[in-house]
């Protein structure tokens, strides 16, 4: 497991070990033994599969591609997480986001364990028929650990409903006869997939930061207000009043994220940026988002780059370099792009208050702490970004059930699933000095930990 997520889990086994109430009974050496159990379970994947897919490119020529399906925890159900297609994709990054599977999975509830797949490839590099034996390929070299209770893929980085589709008919061509709806999920709906799928992410990113901003202060504002917590005080001071969002990323996440700020019937809140991998756009005023997804739907997800395109569109923005958004006077910045966004050497130029971790792993440890020193909220990925899994969750229900639910009970059940979690995690943040972050790994690990204890695995 990367630094990151290592580090975290062993500071939430050391909490959990000075918690007298876990495990009472065990004898101090048994307890210790139970405890390196634990971590020598939870640092480490239990299978790592790797690949190299032979492809004939369009081009005629052979190539190799290195792929990789990790199987980090499946204690508390099927392995479960996303496919990247990335080209820096490597099996530390792969085991690192198979850990947060585990993780995220446990915190909210979501009967799976954690895993994760990858292929070393830059996909807007290759054409469609060569993405299309890509997937095939995947599939068929790890055929044999995939499936609807063993192992269960579904859209990252780079991937999509069209890849899922073309990976579940090539494992239901492999596998006969055989239950095949719930061997993805981020299918398109015609193929099986759960409406409202393909928006859970973003919609659970911004959900996430209303109930806390909003919702949960509501009800609990009074109470926190003289409790002198930091990260209370924090909240408050952004509490019912219209606020600026900068967000980086403008894929699956990031556009529906920002869509959902921009609608918000809630908070007159307004997107002053967003970004993606060539630009960013940013207006103190406010971007009209709706016209800006309509634009890269028709220009291969990218936004406008130049003063013409944005001329045509009727938009007023500043047109910057990438980077620029992590930097601007926003008061909220939600991070829908790659990993490691803020770090030790750029931590101090982040202005944003309240951050939101839609991506996996944007922010880094030593950020992270240093963000919570200031007294900054940092939502972390695992609460925020799980409305993709906590979705692909119903989809294979439904999948398994054969009966499909709305797009609207969908979302009601997702909101209701992660209010669940964030009322369980909410009271004691807001009563402590440590990162979100940390919260949500001891509640996340504590689950596992109970549950492997009464499985029987740490003798
Ligand atoms: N790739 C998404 C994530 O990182 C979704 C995983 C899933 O639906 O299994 O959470």
């Amino acid at each position: 497991m990367a630094s990151q997520t290592g580090a975290i889990v062993q500071q939430s086994l050391n909490a959990l070990m000075g918690d007298r109430t876990f495990l009472p009974n065990l004898q101090e050496q048994a307890r210790v033994q139970a405890f390196q159990s634990l971590a020598a379970i939870l640092s480490t994947p239990n299978k790592v599969h790797k690949a190299f897919l032979r492809i004939t490119l369009d081009s005629g020529d052979v190539v190799r591609i290195p792929a990789y399906r990790i199987q980090h925890n499946d204690t508390l159900g099927p392995y479960k997480g996303g496919i990247r297609f990335h080209e820096s994709v490597n099996e530390d990054e792969v085991t690192n986001l198979a850990a947060l599977m585990t993780l995220k999975n446990a915190l909210h509830e979501v009967p799976f364990g954690g895993g994760k797949g990858g292929v070393v490839i830059n996909p807007r590099r290759y054409s469609a028929k060569e993405l299309y034996l890509i997937c095939k390929k995947y599939v068929q070299y790890f055929s044999d650990v995939l499936g609807p209770d063993k192992d269960i893929p579904a859209p990252d980085m780079g991937t999509g409903e069209r890849e899922m589709d073309w990976m579940m008919a090539e494992y239901k061509s492999i596998h006969p006869g055989q239950p095949y709806l719930g061997s993805f999920t981020g299918k398109s709906v015609v193929s099986g997939g759960s409406l409202g799928r393909r928006e859970a992410t973003g919609k659970g990113v911004y959900f996430t930061f209303r109930y806390m901003l909003h919702d949960y202060l509501k009800t609990q504002g009074s109470r926190l207000a003289g409790s002198g917590n930091p990260f209370a005080r924090t909240a408050l001071a952004h509490a019912d009043r219209p606020l600026s969002i900068a967000v980086q990323g403008f894929g699956n996440v990031g556009s529906v994220a920002a869509l959902e700020a921009y609608n918000c019937p809630h908070l007159a809140n307004k997107v002053v940026a967003v970004s993606d991998r060539n630009v960013t756009l940013y207006n103190p005023d406010g971007l009209r988002i709706p016209v800006l997804i309509e634009y890269a739907a028709h220009n291969r997800g990218d936004l406008p780059t130049g003063e013409d395109a944005l001329a045509e569109l009727g938009l007023k923005a500043q047109i910057l370099g990438r980077e620029d958004v992590l930097y601007l006077d926003a008061e909220v910045l939600i991070l829908a792009a790659l990993e490691d966004q803020i770090r030790k050497d750029n931590v101090g130029r982040v202005k944003a208050n309240i951050i939101v971790e839609g991506a996996n792993a944007p922010v880094t440890g030593e950020a992270d702490e240093a963000l919570a020193a200031r007294g900054a909220i940092v939502i972390p990925d695992i609460l925020a970004n799980a409305g993709g899994v906590i979705v692909s969750y119903f989809e294979w229900l439904q999948g398994r059930e054969t009966q499909f639910y709305s797009e609207d009970e969908v979302h009601k059940l997702l909101f209701a699933k992660m209010e669940t979690t964030l009322s369980g995690i909410l009271p004691a943040y807001f009563g402590d000095v440590a990162p979100l972050r940390r919260n949500c790994y001891n509640h996340a690990v504590m689950k596992l930990s109970t549950v492997l204890y009464r499985l029987g695995k740490l003798y």
